[in-house]
């Protein structure tokens, strides 16, 4: 099976260190094994996302050298390669799952859910959407309707099933279905969700690893339900360890703004910048802690990443640059 792996950043600023490290851990991995490295921009959050900031990314993954096989500029058979320009192909499969009962629409207010989630919440429960607009008559329906209210659509989520996210770098993680609560794949707005749009687009892009950062993992159980329900294999899934600041707390503007453009205009050199995130969560196969990107190809692994979080040191990326 060809190795196909692919980075999907939303829109919604700058790349960041983890993001970039995040590309760079699919890139190494496809070219490692021969394959193929996409480049997906999921635009669905239609407020955060810009076109400036796609360009920063994109600009700042070419100033890397993490260069794409197929994506947005550079096209390839499976595209269109933006999310916002695909929505006819999700919709299509939006109605699939309508077929085979998996999916219902809810009329469901702001309002109502936020109520639900305190009352949940005043419990000591976990937020989750109870299944109240699970089996609407058409006569309620139609009710909604002429209040205007604009459905969203929502997975049905089968009750009392244990799912197990076979991960690369974490072993197996189990989640209960009955935690997660029918999600929304489509907006009310029409927009399908990143849990829904991601399934689809991996499985159209073949996508065979799917490496991306542990924030992400509580999505995964979600996705693979989607999976299920439309009878798609599921890729390989590695979730990266976080990337904390020195002082073990997670990334903010206190640790520095950390993104590869700003490295780049302060004049640190690419080639120090992708030493040092290979390190952020990797580690070489012999005692050596400067290399280029011809040993990474040749040398990176999944078993060689660590899921302990990868602890950001900027005095470490200041000694690594200076040795380039
Ligand atoms: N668009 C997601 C993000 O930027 C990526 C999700 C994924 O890799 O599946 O965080």
């Amino acid at each position: 099976m060809e190795v196909r792996t692919r980075f999907a950043p939303s829109p919604t600023g700058h790349l960041h260190i983890g993001g970039a490290r995040t590309a760079l851990f699919n890139y190494l991995f496809a070219k490692r094994y021969g394959g193929k490295f996409i480049l997906r921009i999921e635009d669905t959050d239609l407020e955060r996302s810009s076109v400036e900031s796609e360009k920063v990314i994109i600009e700042s993954l070419r100033w890397l050298g993490i260069e794409w096989d197929e994506g947005v500029e550079v096209g390839g058979p499976d595209g269109p390669y933006r999310s916002t320009e695909r929505v006819d192909i999700y919709k299509k499969y939006v109605d699939v799952l309508f077929e085979k009962g998996y999916a219902y629409y809810c009329y469901c207010t702001e309002e109502e859910l936020e109520a639900q989630r305190q009352e949940l919440l005043s419990k000591g429960q976990m937020p989750r959407y109870l299944g109240k607009c699970r089996n609407l008559t058409e006569e309620q329906k139609r009710r909604f309707e002429q209040e205007g209210r604009k459905p969203a659509v929502r997975f049905r989520v089968p009750e009392g099933v244990k799912i197990v996210v076979h991960d690369l770098v974490r072993g197996e993680v189990e989640f209960l279905s009955d935690d997660i609560g029918d999600f929304v794949i489509v907006k009310s707005d029409g927009i399908p969700t990143y849990n829904f749009a991601v399934v689809i687009d991996d499985h159209l892009m073949k996508i065979s690893h799917v490496i991306r950062g542990e924030e992400h993992l509580s999505n995964t159980p979600r996705q693979i339900l989607i999976y299920n329900a439309l009878g798609f294999d599921l890729p390989q899934f590695a979730h990266v360890s976080l990337i904390l600041g020195k002082d073990r707390t997670k990334m903010s503007k206190r640790h520095g703004s950390a993104w590869v453009e700003q490295y780049k205009d302060q004049g640190y050199l690419k080639e120090g910048l992708i030493n040092f995130l290979a390190l952020l969560g990797w580690s070489p196969p012999e005692d050596k802690e400067i290399f280029d990107m011809e040993y990474l190809i040749e040398n990176f692994s999944l078993d060689r990443v660590s899921k302990n979080p990868a602890i950001f040191d900027i005095d470490k990326l200041n000694y690594i640059n200076s040795q380039h």
